[in-house]
């Protein structure tokens, strides 16, 4: 088992949209990066999970010279598709100024970054196993980690950029006391399921008494779809005929092809957000710092903006020996993350209150039919939640 010494800029733990985005960020720089994967690139591609890439995110790529080589996916149509109580209900969006947000399947961004990244003479290793971070708050850290091939090898770098998720190795490496937590719990989780099943619209989000179902295009033949459910429901309990008989129910109407089911997830819902975001050398990205609901749509894009936030920090430390944009990520990033916050957390009570009172009662369900109503019947309203949805405020 050999030893190999190496050195580099930015060593970036994790191969998701954050670690991505920002490889390639650096690399269009001219600065040095290595990007440590624990999966292999079969798995990474294939991982499904968001599908919205919003206005800002888009236009961010576009400003880097990437859109074209990374975006994939169809425009983001300037309609949501509603259906409360079986009716259909489609809401239009309020915005000046949405024409570049996406539908782009998460694996379909990931495997062209990725693509990019490498084609470009990027330095990406997979089934980096074992992955650790020696002395994180002095001049050089250091990131060990076992190669693909079983070899035991050390990066010393300037900083370390912790984008491996909520369970990677990176905020793990933080002395227990240095980050606050903030949480908060829903009270209710998503069934989410893939299956092959072609989608009638990008989008369908019911409202129903039994609760909230949705349903979004992964591609021309799969469909994800979500069903609210109570948190400590197993997925044992949805047999592949409940699920299609609670999906047409809370849709109000049959769903036209019912293909395989190929996974079932249970997410409970919640927010929480780590500060600072910061720790010495290492900074923490995406997931690693803050999970949003996923009826907000905005767990990638947060993830997109924080890659932003330290290239270019990075940048300018690096081209300027200026460190103030570096000093600042954490506090820039957490404004722009407590503001999605404060958006998930409120459509996502609505979409859920409004159907099921089961949950949080009668009260609650009556205040957030006010809500959805207010965005038909209010042109301040709707512009706001406009705005928040194609990530322009
Ligand atoms: P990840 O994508 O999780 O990437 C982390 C990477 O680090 C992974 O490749 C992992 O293998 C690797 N890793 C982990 N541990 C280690 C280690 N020890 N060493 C090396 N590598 C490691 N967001 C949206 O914006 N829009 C949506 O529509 C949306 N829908 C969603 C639906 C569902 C069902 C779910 C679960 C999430 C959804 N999200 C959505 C959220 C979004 O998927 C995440 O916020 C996003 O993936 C975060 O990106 P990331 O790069 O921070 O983390």
């Amino acid at each position: 088992m050999s030893v190999t010494d190496e050195n580099t800029t930015v060593v970036i733990v994790g191969s998701g949209v954050a670690g991505l985005t920002l490889g390639n960020f650096l690399l269009r720089s001219g600065i040095d990066c290595v990007v440590l994967e624990r999966r292999s690139r079969e798995y990474v591609e294939q991982r499904q999970r968001a599908g919205v890439i919003d206005t800002r995110a888009a236009r961010m790529f576009r400003h880097w010279g990437l859109e074209d080589r990374i975006l994939g996916g169809v425009p983001f149509e300037p309609v949501m598709n509603f259906r409360i109580d079986g009716q259909t209900r489609p809401y239009t969006f309020l915005a000046d100024d949405n024409g570049d947000g996406r539908f782009c399947p998460q694996q379909v961004l990931v495997r062209n970054l990725i693509d990019v990244f490498v084609s470009d003479g990027g330095d990406l290793r997979f089934e980096a196993e074992e992955v650790s971070l020696e002395d994180i708050t002095g001049p050089q850290p250091r990131v060990h980690y076992r190669d693909s091939a079983g070899a035991s090898r050390t990066i010393s770098c300037d900083f370390i950029a912790g984008c491996d998720g909520d369970r990677g190795t990176s905020r793990a490496s933080i002395p227990e006391g240095e980050l606050t937590r903030h949480s908060h719990e829903y009270g209710y989780a998503w069934l989410t399921v893939l299956a092959e099943a072609p989608a009638n619209h990008q989008s369908l989000m019911a409202i129903h008494p039994r609760g909230f179902a949705g349903q979004f295009a992964r591609g021309p033949q799969a469909s994800r779809f979500y069903l609210q459910c109570p948190p400590d429901s197993s997925t044992e309990e949805w047999t592949d005929a409940r699920i299609w008989e609670e999906i047409e129910t809370r849709f109000g109407e049959p769903v036209g092809a019912k293909g395989r089911i190929s996974s079932k997830t249970l997410v409970p819902l919640r927010s929480v957000v780590y500060d600072p975001m910061s720790y010495g050398r290492l900074y923490l990205l995406g997931d690693a710092a803050h999970i949003v609901p996923p009826m907000s749509a905005k767990g990638m894009n947060l993830a997109l903006h924080d890659a932003e936030a330290f290239a270019t920090a990075v940048l300018q430390q690096v081209k300027e020996h200026d460190a103030g944009l570096l000093e600042a990520y954490s506090s820039t990033c957490l404004k722009h993350v407590w503001n999605y916050q404060a958006f998930a957390a409120w459509f996502t009570d609505l979409m859920h209150d409004a159907g099921d009172a089961s949950y949080h009662g009668e009260f609650r369900r009556r205040l957030a039919r006010a809500e959805f109503e207010r965005l038909y019947d209010s042109e301040t309203a709707s512009r706001l939640f406009s705005e928040f949805l194609t990530g322009l405020n």
